[in-house]
């Protein structure tokens, strides 16, 4: 039996790891912290539940709920309220719902009618002609106009990836939606023709984004990484942080630090799930240019801001998922998850917990421009437009100094280059958010052909 190393503890190694133990695998799984999830950070103070990282996730792959059935969390696994579906865009200082349907987009306020009547365009626009170099924002201007950009994909891009419209790559960060002008020549005619291929992701049981429901747990997303890893809890290493890959005779030869020693261990199979910015310190000595790939990949500061207020204080209807802001309305902060609508017991029964994302791709420097008094500066923005008028009751947040990667402009020679490495490394498997998506829904879905492709080299 080959031995298998599984670098990091967050949803990607995990997921994978899993689907090695349904199949009688034995690994080891090496994570710098002290508790599985990564990115995953669920935290519970004075009554509250807090989601610092992924507050949900969309259920696009059936492998979600296989997994989450496997390990005995059915009764533990919710939907959003169905309340949720609705979204709101700042626009003037005023939230406006984000259309959801054909007919609601030409009534609603938040496009002009010169805006509206640009969409009619869309099926004549061609494709383009430069190969794709192009940013989500070009595509989407292109095709849509620039008032669809700004107050529809802006904000969206934002609240995804955290990330800038202007610099995220539409083929590497959208692939669908650079696919339906690729492939039938545009998005209209693409919803229209790429039925077929709609019913072959259907009968993979895949649901598309659009479409696909928003689930969490009871207790947060937590419970999640932590019911996998009881499994197989002697699989794991804690507090060893891996600072170094090399090939030796043909097996990785991987170095860690724990408490303060280093320590050596050989694997015939690398599995690597550490997030870009760490990969890229880790396989420079593996391969010079694979370092600088990883080293490209920009994550932008992201920090959460959790806080509560008394739901009597509140002089907005709280009827939706929460709210974005569009680069154009100039805020200090990218907009707000109104947590404990969309799941129960997020909060006290009288009060409204809701998460705050500040910083990103756009909005990098506001740490440094406003210091100390950013949170309170934000929380006056968040509590003008939420229309309250008083201070929260809780508040409580995290910093990510290295939060999302960015699929920016360019990220394909990246792509190309994990594809040649692996390639010319049998035994290598790369993968983690920084390939092939970045939701959960996406780890998920890359975990079993990544357990699949490892299987194959036993
Ligand atoms: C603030 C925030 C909000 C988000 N919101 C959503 C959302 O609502 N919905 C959604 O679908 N997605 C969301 N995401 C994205 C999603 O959570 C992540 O992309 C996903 O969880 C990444 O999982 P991963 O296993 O690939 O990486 P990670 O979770 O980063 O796991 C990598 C693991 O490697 C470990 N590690 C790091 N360095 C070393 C080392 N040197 N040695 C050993 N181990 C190491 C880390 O400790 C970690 O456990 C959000 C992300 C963030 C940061």
């Amino acid at each position: 039996m080959k031995n298998i190393v599984i670098l990091g503890a967050g949803i990607s190694g995990l997921a994978t790891a899993h689907w090695l133990h349904r199949q009688n695998i034995d690994f080891t799984i090496l994570e710098a912290g002290n508790e599985p999830g990564g990115s995953i950070k669920t935290v519970k103070e004075n009554g509250y539940t807090i989601d610092f990282g992924p507050n949900s996730g969309l259920e696009t792959s059936p492998f979600i709920r296989e997994l989450v059935s496997q390990v005995g969390l059915d009764d533990e696994m919710v939907y959003a309220n169905e309340t949720s579906n609705k979204r709101y865009i700042l626009k003037n200082d005023e939230l406006m719902p984000l259309p959801m349907s054909a007919g609601s987009f030409f009534k609603s306020a938040l496009f002009s009618v010169p805006g509206k009547l640009r969409l009619l365009k869309e099926p004549f626009v061609g494709r383009s002609l430069d190969g794709y170099n192009q940013s989500i924002a070009e595509f989407v201007e292109r095709r849509l106009g620039r008032e669809f950009l700004d107050y529809a994909i802006d904000p969206f891009v934002s609240g995804v990836f955290a990330g800038d419209a202007e610099k995220l790559s539409v083929k590497s960060a959208f692939p669908k939606l650079y696919r339906l002008e690729e492939v039938y020549g545009g998005l209209v005619k693409g919803m229209v023709k790429g039925a077929k291929e709609r019913k072959e992701a259907k009968k993979r049981n895949e649901e598309s984004k659009q479409s696909a429901k928003m689930f969490s747990f009871k207790s947060g997303m937590g419970i999640l990484p932590k019911t996998i890893v009881e499994q197989f809890p002697d699989r794991i290493i804690y507090g060893c942080r891996v600072t170094n890959v090399k090939k030796e005779n043909g097996k990785f030869s991987i170095t860690y630090e724990k408490q303060g020693s280093l320590h050596e261990l050989k694997s015939d199979i690398l599995h690597s799930t550490l997030p870009a910015h760490i990969a890229a310190k880790v396989f420079t000595d593996f391969d010079l240019n694979l370092g600088e790939h990883f080293t490209d990949v920009y994550h932008p500061p992201v920090k959460v801001l959790f806080a509560a207020y008394k739901k009597s204080s509140i002089k907005v209807p709280l009827d939706g998922f929460g709210f974005l802001i569009p680069s154009k309305e100039k805020k200090i902060f990218l907009g707000a998850i109104w947590s404990s609508v969309i799941f129960e017991n997020r909060a006290p029964s009288n009060q409204a917990g809701f998460t705050i994302f500040i910083g990103g791709a756009r909005n990098s420097d506001i740490f440094r421009r406003f210091g100390n008094d950013l949170e309170q500066k934000v929380l006056g923005e968040f509590q003008r437009i939420m229309k309250i008028d008083v201070d929260p009751v809780f508040t409580s947040s995290r910093m990510w100094e290295k939060a999302i990667p960015q699929y920016n402009l360019g990220y394909n020679l990246h792509e190309d280059y994990f594809t040649k490495i692996e390639l010319e490394n049998p035994g290598l498997v790369l993968s983690g958010n920084y390939r092939g998506g970045i939701s959960i829904g996406d780890c998920f879905k890359n975990s079993k052909p990544a357990a699949e492709r490892i299987l194959n080299l036993i």
